[in-house]
């Protein structure tokens, strides 16, 4: 039988609205691979009661209830006296991970306490499940023939632990593992991709598509019984052949890392001059580990003045054209290149809005310009929606350029 998977999230945060709910989303993702989905979320408040009665119904329906916050050093963390009280375990020392904590202490220069050790408490009939991440490990308790998982609730502790320690205990007990492919597009929007990709030229009912859309990315997922193999592995050539130049990945991955990537595989370096994304492009690069090996550095160029004075772009230019035109465009990239010496400069100006367009140049009206050596190229984008996304959307489009001139795909 199929398994059932339900998640009881802890903390006020979550139910005042300080806190957005990551979580959800994470495990959600996770499921997917192993062909699982989450049939229901619960969010409890820091207390007790809440938490014993919310994951003994969640116990009642599923059969992997994962559990998540609440289980640090503080008295409001209270996960673990409220699930010990569900499965009637004893809450002992798990010394192992008391003499790891400690031993971190020391190592980074942090005053000890009896207090800290809290996080070593667990449940008595638990598997503890290192985190590599933090502090308070995790737990797996087998009840009733049901599986119970207590997560910590950081979102990268969560994660580490869901990858390292849960994921493979669910694999070990789901019943088929679907074939999955996943396709990250740049630069189309959902209506572009329906009409290269118009669903019934899908070879089948036997295969189910998903699409998945944010601002300036769609990712799209095939997914199958392996005994419709045949048939997934025809939808996969067909998404390529269509889309093939849009896809940026095959796998879970940001355009940033993929384009750090390609620069360094091909030894290129990268320098930018932002408008209207205000330094967005160099925070994203800068994401990525190891990205001073590609990026150079960039200027946000905002004023004219700066456009002047910082890139090179003329002054008579900027008169006769605007600021957002593709000719500045194409003075800020190559004014940028030359001045970092990079091998790939890239400009970009436009409107990101509510304010300051015209019939002429409307709000969300951008300019994109790539140049290296073998010349530059410019694009036009025309947006609609509220500034961060126009933002988000033009830092997209303008890291896929960059993959395009270095793949040589234009
Ligand atoms: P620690 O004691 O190490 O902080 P914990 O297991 O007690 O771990 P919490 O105190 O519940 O975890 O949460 C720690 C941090 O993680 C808080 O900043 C909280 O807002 C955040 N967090 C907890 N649950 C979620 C969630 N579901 N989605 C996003 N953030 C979360």
């Amino acid at each position: 039988m199929k398994a059932t998977v339900e998640l009881v999230s802890t903390g006020a945060e979550l139910l005042s609205g300080r806190t957005l709910n990551t979580h959800t989303q994470t495990l959600a993702r996770y499921l997917a691979e192993l062909g699982l989905e989450l049939s229901r979320e619960t969010s409890a408040p820091d207390d007790r009661i809440a938490i014993r009665d919310a994951v003994r119904d969640a116990l009642a329906r599923a059969s992997v209830v994962i559990v998540t916050g609440g289980l640090g050093p503080t008295s409001d963390d209270v996960t673990r006296d409220a699930v010990a009280e569900v499965v009637g375990a004893e809450i002992v020392l798990h010394t192992a991970t008391r003499e790891a904590i400690r031993q971190r202490y020391e190592r980074t220069n942090r005053i000890w306490s009896e207090k800290v050790s809290r996080h070593a408490l667990v449940l008595s009939s638990a598997d503890v499940l290192e985190n590599r991440a933090g502090l308070a490990p995790g737990e797996a308790i087998q009840w009733q023939g049901r599986r119970l998982f207590l997560l910590p609730g950081p979102p990268n502790e969560f994660e580490a632990v869901l990858q390292d320690h849960v994921m493979p205990r669910l694999k070990a007990v789901a019943d088929v593992l679907p074939l999955q492919r996943v396709f990250q597009v740049a630069g189309l929007g959902e209506s572009d991709i329906v009409r290269l990709l118009p669903e019934e030229e899908f070879p089948g009912p036997d295969v189910s598509v998903a699409y998945c859309a944010s601002p300036g990315l769609v990712e799209i997922r095939l997914s199958a019984l392996p005994s419709a193999a045949a048939v997934h592995a025809r939808a996969v050539a067909l998404v390529r052949e269509r889309l093939g130049e849009w896809v940026f990945a095959e796998q879970r991955v940001d355009l940033e890392t993929v384009v750090v990537e390609a620069l360094r595989a091909a030894g290129k370096t990268v320098a930018l001059a932002e408008s209207c994304t205000g330094g967005l492009l160099g925070h994203r690069l800068t994401n990525v580990p190891g990205s001073s090996e590609v990026f150079l550095g960039g200027i946000v160029a905002y004023a004219n003045a700066s456009k002047i004075r910082d890139l090179g772009v003329p002054a008579d230019l900027l008169e006769r054209e605007g600021a957002v035109s593709p000719e500045v465009a194409l003075a800020m990239a190559k004014g940028v290149r030359a001045r970092f010496g990079s091998d790939i400069g890239v400009g970009v100006t436009g409107i990101a809005g509510p304010s300051g367009g015209t019939p002429q140049k409307p709000v969300g009206l951008v300019y994109l310009s790539v140049a290296d050596e073998a010349g530059a190229k410019v694009e036009e984008l025309r947006m609609g929606g509220p500034r961060a996304t126009i933002k988000q959307t033009t830092s997209q489009r303008a890291l896929d350029m960059v993959r395009r001139r270095v793949a040589a795909v234009h």
